[in-house]
């Protein structure tokens, strides 16, 4: 089950008020700390040279260099601190004395379908920054302006129910200005499920060893959240072709139990047939699997990335920019398909969501919508109390 994940335990450790420093700590991992020492204000071209891009959109494969990848965003994580804390010296001498308005929230969509995205928003003038605690982690949230935004992906099978979710802000000199506790709110989709007949040589492309290399493969590409958005506004679509199957599917083999959910969309079209890049953004990978057969990944920016597989022909690399509207690859067969499709996904922080509402002007999750105050999210603000 590609991207499945299963509540955590111990989600409520995240239950409580953190400081900022704590949730700061907690962003020890390798691309959360890359994540970090861009919120330092590096202000990075999101089409810059590939040698400046490379270190923050592809994640170490293996444990080895992650660790090393760990220590350098702590020592980056401490680098930022000791920035910020002179920051924060320079903007307390210039400071106004009026206090800073309390951040208003929204959390979109609420309550939360399986296998969507959701866009959090903190609007916060004057704050320095935010980050949310999710399912014992910690991220920081992008600034653009007065807004602070990030995501966050639901599985298809992510069980219906409350899932805890924590807001912080804080003023430039380091202050609390919010901390809101809040929950999730995951309602059950019902998926339609399908058996599908694989005969012949494809057949052996079944087997979960094959599936899990392919799932290795690609994962380090498109989990780690670019601290920057590459794209505007909605998607889109990759191909001109039918959707011709939907997310969600819950998929049998061969008259076999149930043993994953499809985890894009299909367009199906005649081999060769060009694949465009939805909104703008760079490779993180292309390459070829057994199970996926040639395939690209784009990442956008911000934790969202679109990947394309089955292709007769891959025409960008990793590094590549690819901008909105450009051919990126064609359509083909390759790998575990039935015919010529394209398999199109939506991937926010290594969770497949369903691709649909990306391409729809009222459903995308566009961070820089107007959002009316009454729709703001009122809670006791726990920083203030
Ligand atoms: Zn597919």
């Amino acid at each position: 089950m590609n991207g499945m994940r299963h509540r955590s335990a111990d989600a409520g450790a995240y239950g409580r008020r953190l400081s900022r420093r704590a949730v700061l700590r907690a962003l020890g991992g390798a691309g959360a700390g890359l994540l970090l020492a861009a919120c330092g204000g590096d202000g990075l071209d999101p089409f810059a040279a590939p040698s400046t891009r490379d270190t923050q959109t592809v994640a170490p494969p293996d444990p080895q260099p992650a660790q090393q990848a760990a220590e350098v965003a702590q020592e980056q994580a401490q680098q930022t601190e000791q920035t910020q804390q002179v920051e924060q010296q320079q903007a307390a001498q210039e400071m106004p004395a009026e206090p800073l308005p309390t951040p208003l929230v929204y959390i979109t969509p609420r309550p939360t379908p399986q296998g969507h995205a959701v866009l959090i928003i903190a609007d916060a003038p004057g704050a320095g920054s935010a980050a949310i605690a999710w399912e014992g982690e910690a991220y920081a949230l992008l600034q653009e302006g007065e807004r602070f935004f990030g995501f966050i992906g639901i599985d298809a099978l992510t069980p219906p129910g409350p899932m805890p979710l924590s807001i912080g802000v804080w003023a430039p000199n380091g202050d609390q200005l919010l901390w809101q506790e809040t929950a999730l709110d995951i309602e059950a989709m019902a998926w339609p499920q399908d058996n599908i007949q694989i005969d012949g040589p494809n057949a052996a492309l079944l087997a979960p060893e094959v599936r899990n290399a392919d799932f290795e493969a690609r994962t380090p590409y498109q989990r780690f959240a670019t601290p920057e958005r590459h794209w505007t506004g909605i998607f889109d679509p990759p191909n001109e072709g039918q959707i011709t199957a939907g997310y969600g599917e819950l998929r049998s083999f061969n008259g076999g139990p149930i043993s994953e959910y499809h985890s894009g969309i299909d367009f199906a079209g005649p081999s060769g047939a060009p694949i465009i890049a939805p909104g703008s953004g760079i490779v993180s990978w292309s390459g070829r699997t057994e199970r996926r057969g040639n395939g690209i990944i784009i990442d956008h920016g911000a934790g969202v990335f679109t990947g394309y597989y089955h292709l007769s022909e891959v025409l960008r690399e990793a590094g590549d920019i690819a901008e909105r509207g450009t051919a990126i690859g064609r359509m083909g067969s390759t790998g575990l398909a039935t015919g010529p499709h394209l398999h199109w996904e939506v991937v926010v922080r290594g969770v497949t969501v369903n691709p649909v509402p990306w391409l729809r002007l009222l459903e995308a999750p566009d961070p820089m919508q107007e959002l009316d105050p009454v729709n703001a999210i009122t809670a006791t603000n726990l920083a203030a109390t």
